[in-house]
């Protein structure tokens, strides 16, 4: 495998493997760099429950365009009619996942009580 030539914050000559015969590798390939910021960035959002919100207004959004679409006649009602009910079982999807996840946190917060309630219980009785 091809060596990356691109040179490294330090001067040196990186040891990256190139990609896509670019003689660059992942972090050096100008072609990559837009995916990386991309990541970067949902990386850095990642934790909490920014995702599915971002989904949601996404979605919101393609309703809002195919209503206004159908108001202008751009789109067939037939097509529009089934476009917004599959958005629409997108958009449960997406809550779904979001209630789940909610749902999940708070059974790991009640079994994290059950835990020190049973804690202090058994204290409690030897006491
Ligand atoms: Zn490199």
């Amino acid at each position: 495998m091809a060596t990356c030539s691109g040179i490294t914050r330090s001067g040196e000559r990186c040891k990256g493997v190139a990609i896509d015969g670019s003689g660059l590798c992942y972090s050096h390939s100008p072609d990559h760099a837009d995916a990386r910021r991309r990541s970067a960035r949902k990386g850095g959002k990642r934790g909490g429950r920014g995702r599915p919100v971002v989904e949601i207004s996404d979605i919101k959004h393609r309703l809002e365009e195919l209503a206004e679409d159908v108001l202008e006649g751009k789109v067939d009602r037939g097509n529009a009619a089934v476009a917004g009910q599959l958005l629409n079982y997108a958009l449960r999807a997406v809550s779904v996942g979001l209630k789940a996840r909610e749902a999940e946190e708070i059974e790991g917060r009640l079994e994290e009580l059950e835990v020190a309630m049973e804690k202090q219980k058994g204290r409690a009785a030897h006491g």
